[in-house]
């Protein structure tokens, strides 16, 4: 069919002024012929097109193009196969679609993509289940209407989706759920939810067993650290043999004491995914009464603690889980640094949220241990904590803490050189008060 129209069209174009030229002759009309000639071959050229017209708009899926002569019926021909085809690949393609949701479809976790606004625009079966999502109601709807745990708020504004969340499933606060979002093409977010109840049920147990241990141990413990306290105060009535022995038992009984402590206020803290309170706390006094008690538990060892706070930022949370927290960093800093070393706790604010740094000179920490030192009974070295009476859950409570006040710890140490341990705080965690008296 590769023919060349262009010679064609001009070979008849050709023919049709010659043949009105011979009319013409014989008539003697030569300008009347060429004129009708001309005419009917643009009458003739207009209905091809009305009927190309027709056809494009009227005709049915397979319905074939009307018959054409020459250049035409190329025309209607060749856009009949372009038709065709598109057709073959639409249908292709759709045919890859059905499949691809028809084994989405299948899955047991849930598939939900949001377009750059975070609308919803398809979801599974699953999704149904797991978010409560209904078909198709809820298509267009910001999915933050229809998940509203405000932890699933606040997850979805930020731009770090590196975590996973977890959080009761909107349709069965007994239900766990799981959720991931990635970002991909025009910013759209595509979302996996898992059910995760079994293993937070697992890890539930676990918890409880914990708590309830510790809470079991403390009384025994207290009644032992009791006569243990009350036979040393009465030492010299005591078998001089002994009393070595009982002073090391009152020393590791009151180490137990200090673990079973660390353990249920982890306990504590795992309980809830908020602090019990939400009033701005007076960082900068706080850090006052820590920095003092440092400095007595330093006692002779000269080491030289400085605190320079701005006492005009304030933060939200529990002023009880932020004095665990600081006093942690605080007092690791003690323990871990040498005699006459220092110490420098700074706390400030600025566009990124606010910042409490706790810098010392002292023992410094290799850096293959940095990921790890948030474990609980994670120990850099064993014989090394037995030194310094340290129960190895001191910065797991400090995670812990700022977790529930959306914050996070980075840790930056060179061995031998000392560390800086630094919280950050987000901006909505912070608020400032002019009317604070510095005092230091
Ligand atoms: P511990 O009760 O043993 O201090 P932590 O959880 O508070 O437990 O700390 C874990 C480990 O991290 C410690 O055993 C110690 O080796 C290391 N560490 C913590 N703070 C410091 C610090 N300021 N300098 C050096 N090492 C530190």
């Amino acid at each position: 069919m590769n023919q060349n129209w262009h010679g064609t069209l001009i070979r008849h174009m050709l023919l049709l002024v010659t043949g009105c030229l011979l009319v013409g002759l014989i008539s003697g009309y030569y300008g009347w012929s060429l004129a009708i000639g001309l005419g009917l071959y643009l009458g003739w050229t207009l209905k091809q097109l009305l009927r190309l017209h027709d056809w494009l708009r009227q005709h049915k899926p397979d319905e074939a193009p009307p018959d054409g002569y020459g250049l035409w019926g190329e025309v209607f021909d060749s856009i009949y196969h372009l038709q065709r085809r598109d057709q073959r690949v639409r249908g292709r393609l759709q045919a890859v679609i059905d499949r691809v949701q028809e084994s989405t479809a299948a899955l047991k976790d849930a598939v939900i993509m949001l377009d750059s606004d975070g609308n919803l625009e398809w979801w599974n079966r699953a999704a149904e289940t797991l978010l409560g999502l209904k078909t198709p109601q809820d298509s267009g709807q910001p999915v933050t209407n229809l998940v509203r745990h405000p932890r699933f708020k606040e997850y979805f504004e930020q731009d770090n989706y590196e975590e996973a969340l977890e959080i009761p499933s909107p349709t069965n606060d007994r239900v766990r759920i799981q959720l991931y979002l990635t970002r991909y093409g025009n910013n759209e977010h595509l979302m996996l939810v898992r059910d995760v109840t079994r293993i937070h049920q697992l890890e539930q147990m676990r918890k409880d067993f914990v708590a309830n241990v510790s809470h079991e141990l403390r009384t025994p413990l207290t009644v032992i650290c009791g006569y243990l306290e009350t036979l040393l105060d009465n030492v010299e009535e005591v078998n001089p043999r002994w009393s070595r022995a009982l002073q090391q038992m009152q020393q590791q009984g009151s180490r137990m004491q200090t673990l079973l402590n660390d353990l249920l206020l982890l306990a504590k803290l795992e309980a809830t995914d908020y602090p019990s309170d939400n009033h701005p706390v007076a960082v900068q006094s706080l850090l006052q009464t820590i920095k003092n008690d440092a400095q007595a538990l330093s006692g002779e060892r000269g080491q030289h603690i400085t605190l320079e706070a701005d006492p005009t930022v304030l933060l939200k949370g529990s002023e009880g889980e932020l004095r665990s927290a600081f006093s942690n960093l605080v007092f690791n800093a003690v323990k871990y640094t040498q005699d006459k070393g220092t110490i420098r706790i700074r706390w400030w604010a600025d566009q990124q949220g606010a910042h409490l740094s706790v810098q010392d000179s002292g023992i410094g920490i290799d850096s293959k241990h940095l990921p790890r030192l948030t474990e609980r009974f994670y120990r850099v070295d064993s014989s090394r904590n037995s030194n310094t009476g340290g129960t190895g859950l001191g910065l797991a409570i400090v995670k812990h803490v700022l977790l529930r006040h959306r914050a996070r710890l980075e840790i930056s140490s060179v061995l031998g050189h000392g560390s800086t341990f630094t919280c950050h705080f987000a901006p909505p965690q912070v608020s400032r008060s002019e009317a604070i008296a510095v005092k230091d």
